[in-house]
């Protein structure tokens, strides 16, 4: 026993001392077999990567991730076994806050931008299991309610990168006690991998006279390749930002025009309600982002306090009696992604979540929009500070809106951007520009802006240079001066000067109170640098207001200002 063991010491010392670059290879190709045996808990898959040199030196190792409740059991090249290493990895990326890593010796080195084919093999089970957060004090309660997936008898639901390493991966280390690397080490995993082509194929599970479904996941059933005669195929091509699921349940199907809603047999009602509450979000959908191309998924988690989950048009989320407004809001999300694919983030999240905000807003007014949106403002300065008070540009550019891997930044910091492009260029306007999208011509950063400008005929240019092709913070607006001046007529001329002391412009909305009403203007205030306006008021200004918190900012505490009365 002695023996191997002090062999396997040795092999990991040789690797360590390269210097391993785990990120070195994104996985650019899957082609994988999966068998799911529910009444085993167990996963098996075989199959080929295809993996890239993107580092800018030779590599003579590559590394792979399974979760560590898998293993590994053969990696090979051309018919040849290829030697490896399997060792323990801690990182929080897996529910099991540990991964299986194989560091693979490379039949030859491989040049930067250059392939290599590797033939996987690896099985075991996946339980649930939610060790990463109970070991930093999160009650098992709660925390199983969040990590909720695994293979099980009655009811199977597995998620993919950042929550089970169910398909190889490679990515440094991610600690959930440590800030947001877990969040960074995903994130730049998915950024990688938006391109991948992966083809899963499930196998016909089980012999048994009950045999159970067939795995249903949330790529295509249909790809380029060949068809096969029994089985489920699951492509996706290319990845995007969808995050690979499978589930497997006694699902029956409610199939709508715009919603497909996989449900439980107990859950038939709730299963009407979703489809109605969708039917009625769908012609907002269609009126701001056009007609679905695919429909949007529901697909029910069977613990009734589980934590929603949405990937792509997929919605995963236990049926319960929610409220219609709040069913309808989330199913908003879902629709538009079905109807707007987009390959960047901030496009296909963010218009997701923006379109929540315009929903809330038709539900209870522009102030319920600004609270839903509103909801995220604090995680968003937060995110800025750790990132964009530093002057160097090389941070701007990494967490600009456009590369972004930060969900607080594509998801809740876009919203509010497409928000404000809304409140500049008007309904109609991004309307039409979202209406001339094509994902396929959104070849460069400024396509999108492109698109706008196009059709509003507005120069747009300091605000995508602000807010999306750059990170310059928040703007922080205050209220100088406000010199109100009695006119012939018995009326009031009031010159406001508002400061903006951020780093970032923004068109923001500033609203003079007076004695039986208000009045609001829109004004643009360019980053550390003084705008005025003048309103005209039937009586003498009381107080002035800078934004109404649709524009993100760092501090809103200085944004009111109280007019004191002229000495008569
Ligand atoms: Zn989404």
């Amino acid at each position: 026993m002695k023996g191997p063991l002090l062999i396997c010491i040795l092999c990991a010392g040789a690797v360590s001392a390269f210097s391993l670059d785990r990120e070195a290879f994104p996985i650019t190709r899957y082609d994988l077999e999966a068998r799911v045996e529910p009444e085993l808990q167990r996963l098996a898959v075989r199959g080929r990567l295809e993996l890239r040199n993107d580092s800018s030196s030779p590599q003579k190792h590559a590394v792979l991730q399974i979760s560590s409740s898998l293993s590994w059991r053969s990696i090979e090249n051309s018919g040849n076994r290829l030697q490896f290493v399997s060792q323990p990895y801690e990182s929080d990326v897996d529910h099991t806050g540990e991964l299986s890593e194989a560091i693979v010796t490379l039949p030859k080195e491989v040049a930067p931008g250059g392939s290599v084919d590797l033939d996987v093999g690896y099985e075991g089970v996946i339980v649930i299991d939610a060790t990463r957060l109970t070991r930093i004090g999160v009650p098992k309660e709660v925390a199983l309610h969040s990590d909720w997936d695994q293979i099980g008898k009655s009811f199977t639901a597995v998620r993919g990168a950042g929550y089970v390493a169910w398909y190889p991966m490679a990515a440094e280390a991610g600690n959930l006690s440590e800030g947001s690397s877990v969040f960074d080490a995903v994130g730049r995993w998915k950024q990688r991998e938006r391109g991948a082509e992966i083809h899963i194929w499930f196998h016909e599970p089980g012999d048994s006279e009950e045999r159970p479904a067939l795995p249903l996941c949330n790529g295509a059933s249909e790809g380029p390749g060949r068809g096969r005669a029994a089985g489920g195929d699951c492509w996706f091509s290319p990845l995007g930002f969808v995050i690979p699921t499978f589930v497997a349940g006694k699902y029956q199907l409610l199939d709508r025009l715009a919603l497909k809603v996989h449900y439980l047999p107990e859950h038939a009602k709730q299963a009407e309600t979703f489809a109605l509450e969708a039917d009625k979000a769908t012609p907002f959908v269609t009126e701001w982002f056009g007609i679905p191309h695919t429909k949007a998924e529901v697909v029910e988690l069977a613990d009734p306090g589980a934590s929603p989950f949405e990937s792509g048009p997929w919605l995963l989320t236990p049926l319960s009696d929610a409220d219609p407004k709040v069913l309808q809001l989330a199913l908003v999300h879902s629709l538009v992604h079905a109807a707007f694919p987009s390959q960047r983030p901030w496009i296909y999240e963010g218009l997701a979540h923006f379109a929540q905000a315009v929903y809330r807003e038709r539900q209870d007014g522009r102030q319920a929009a600004l609270d839903f949106m509103g909801r995220n403002r604090v995680a968003i300065r937060e995110v800025e500070k750790e990132h964009g008070d530093g002057p160097q540009d090389s941070i701007a550019s990494a967490e600009s809106l456009v590369a972004s891997t930060r969900e607080e930044f594509y998801r809740s910091k876009a919203a509010y951007v497409w928000w404000m492009l809304r409140d500049i260029v008007g309904d109609e306007g991004l309307k039409k520009a979202l209406a001339e999208y094509s994902p396929r011509e959104d070849t460069e950063p400024s396509y999108m802006q492109r698109l706008v400008q196009a059709q509003t005929k507005r120069d747009l240019e300091w605000f995508f240079d602000d807010w999306v092709y750059r990170d310059r913070g928040l703007p922080d607006f205050r209220v100088v001066s406000v010199f109100p001046r009695r006119t012939l007529e018995s009326s009031y001329v009031t010159t406001v000067l508002v400061e903006n002391l951020g780093r970032c412009a923004a068109e923001v909305p500033l609203t003079v109170r007076f004695d039986g009403g208000n009045a609001t203007h829109r004004l643009l205030v360019r980053a550390n640098d003084k705008a005025s306006i003048r309103f005209d008021t039937p009586s003498l200004p009381t107080e002035v207001v800078v934004n109404d918190g649709s524009v993100p900012e760092n501090d809103l505490s200085n944004n009111l200002f109280q007019v004191k009365a002229p000495p008569k």
